[in-house]
């Protein structure tokens, strides 16, 4: 079943140039992008976007980095597209994150880890809607 998930490219990847790679990537793994943007997130549309984050001691750093410059949101479609594309970004710490993956090949570190996935179905759909309503 086809199924669409979001991607963020975060300002460490988009300030370094891996725009093109890490798109590159997603249309090689299959991935069809439905909708894509660049926009530079205010602090109060970074802390939106990451509420489910709410009270985390690494939320403070987290919105102040994704509002700090411009990012790229991609919604993709593809069959079982939130496992896989989870899998594509690999571990959320780029130091654990399995060999091949888009965090263990660009990512800084566990803040500056390059890019954002959706964790599921219901997420993405929310996540979509946020940036393409
Ligand atoms: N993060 C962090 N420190 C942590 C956990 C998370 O800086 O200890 C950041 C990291 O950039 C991560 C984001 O917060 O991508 C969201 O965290 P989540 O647990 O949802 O990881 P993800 O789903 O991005 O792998
Ligand atoms: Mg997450």
């Amino acid at each position: 079943m086809k199924q669409q998930t979001l991607l963020m490219i975060k300002p460490d990847a988009v300030q370094r140039n891996f725009i093109g790679r890490i798109i590159e990537r997603l249309e090689t793994a299959g991935f069809q992008i439905v909708q894509m943007k660049m926009v530079h997130l205010t602090v109060a549309r970074a802390r939106e976007f990451y509420e489910v984050h709410e009270g985390k001691p690494f939320l403070e750093e987290l919105v102040a980095f994704m509002s700090s410059s411009p990012i790229v949101a991609i919604a993709l479609e593809k069959e079982n597209a939130v496992a896989d594309l989870r899998e594509l970004v690999g571990a959320t710490n780029p130091a654990e994150a399995a060999c091949g993956t888009i965090r263990q090949c660009f990512a800084i570190d566990m803040g500056k880890n390059s890019v954002h996935a959706s964790d599921s179905p219901e997420n993405a759909a929310v996540e979509i809607r946020f940036h393409f309503a």
